[in-house]
């Protein structure tokens, strides 16, 4: 059987990790990076693969048997989305959990038509941790599902900091509370508050002539990002950020607790720590690009999700190779 054939729309964070993790896929060959930037500032870690501007992609349909969407949720993605998936097999890893249904029902009119499938919101949160939700409520229907994030960089919220006047550069952690994660894996269901589930660290450098106290005030004040939270803000100098806050660390945990009608307790966890949030997220696109491709040879089209994938379209192995291996 011959290779499935990758693009890689757009080259960040992201695309870099998808370039690597293709690199670890012996059924996989990466046949183009597409770009909306000048392709000849474009450095890959594989200097043999061609970069093409995204422009151009369309010449390629038939050189492409899934289009990896590399782009950002806020902006690149609504637009790229529903343009590329009419075009190309695509996998995204769209993250607004609370436009994910627009975002499927876009993708979905212009996938089905054109036979294509589109597979979205794909890689941890969401992703495997929405699977481990879907588990724990499906296996244990009373009880509770809990996700607690971190310790981990958060971007978002980082770019909220660095938005702050005063600010010349800044990263935010998110910090799980260990008490609570220790409550919940105990059985007791507690009820959580925001502020005793997560706690926010920034590390900020100040501008010149900015007032110290009155940045942190900016910070720990700030509505939704941080008001909510128990915040700490600590200054450090450019070098500090640069030598020590320069990773991308994440990951997290599922807890399911419930308690069967004997009024047993069950608790299921599922824990992920990534030393790379953008490489293991694009991991995850990588393997889930294999199942899109066999779920299109099979005729199934349109927008999918990672809650409509059977895991077994994930791996390389065969049915019969998993049934003795890992059942
Ligand atoms: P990123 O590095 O900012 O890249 C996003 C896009 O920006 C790239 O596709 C690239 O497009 C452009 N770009 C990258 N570097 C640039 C530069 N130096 N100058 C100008 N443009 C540049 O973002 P990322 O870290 O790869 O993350 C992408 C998305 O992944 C995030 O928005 C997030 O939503 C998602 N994500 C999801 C999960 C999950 O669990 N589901 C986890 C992590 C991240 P061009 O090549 O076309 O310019």
């Amino acid at each position: 059987q011959s290779k499935i054939r990758i693009g890689i729309a757009g080259y960040g964070n992201l695309g870099r990790g998808v370039e690597m993790a293709i690199a670890q896929s012996p059924d996989m060959q990466l046949v183009g990076v597409f770009t909306r930037r000048d392709p000849a500032s474009i450095q890959l870690l594989d200097a043999s693969v061609p970069v093409h501007p995204l422009d151009d992609i369309e010449r390629f349909q038939q050189q492409i048997d899934v289009l990896i969407l590399c782009g950002g949720s806020k902006n690149d993605l609504p637009e790229q989305g529903p343009a590329l998936a009419a075009l190309f097999n695509t996998v995204d890893s769209f993250d607004t959990h609370a436009t994910i249904p627009e975002y499927h029902a876009a993708l979905d009119q212009a996938a089905r038509p054109a036979g294509k499938t589109a597979m979205l919101s794909v890689g941890w949160d969401p992703g495997l941790f929405s699977l481990n939700r879907l588990y724990g409520e499906a296996i244990l229907p009373v009880g509770a599902t809990y996700t607690f994030w971190g310790k981990g960089l958060s971007q978002g919220h980082s770019d909220a900091v660095r938005r702050v006047p005063g600010v010349k550069a800044g990263v935010q952690y998110t910090i799980p509370a260990e008490e609570a994660i220790e409550r919940v894996r105990n059985g007791e269901l507690p009820e959580l508050s925001t502020r005793e589930k997560h706690k926010r660290e920034c590390y900020v450098v100040l501008a010149d002539g900015a007032d110290a106290a009155d940045v942190e005030q900016a910070i720990v004040s700030m509505p939704h990002y941080f008001a909510d939270y128990d915040t700490t803000v600590t200054f450090i100098t450019e070098e500090e950020l640069r030598r020590d806050h320069a990773a991308m660390p994440h990951g997290g945990v599922v807890i399911r607790s419930g308690t069967s009608a004997a009024g047993t307790t069950q608790v299921m966890e599922y824990t992920l720590k990534l030393g790379s949030n953008p490489e293991f997220t694009a991991a995850v696109l990588v393997a889930y690009a294999r199942a899109t491709w066999r779920l299109n040879q099979q005729g199934v089209v349109g927008a999918q999700t990672v809650l409509d994938v059977a895991p077994a379209l994930l791996s390389p192995k065969s049915p019969e190779q998993l049934r003795k291996e890992l059942l």
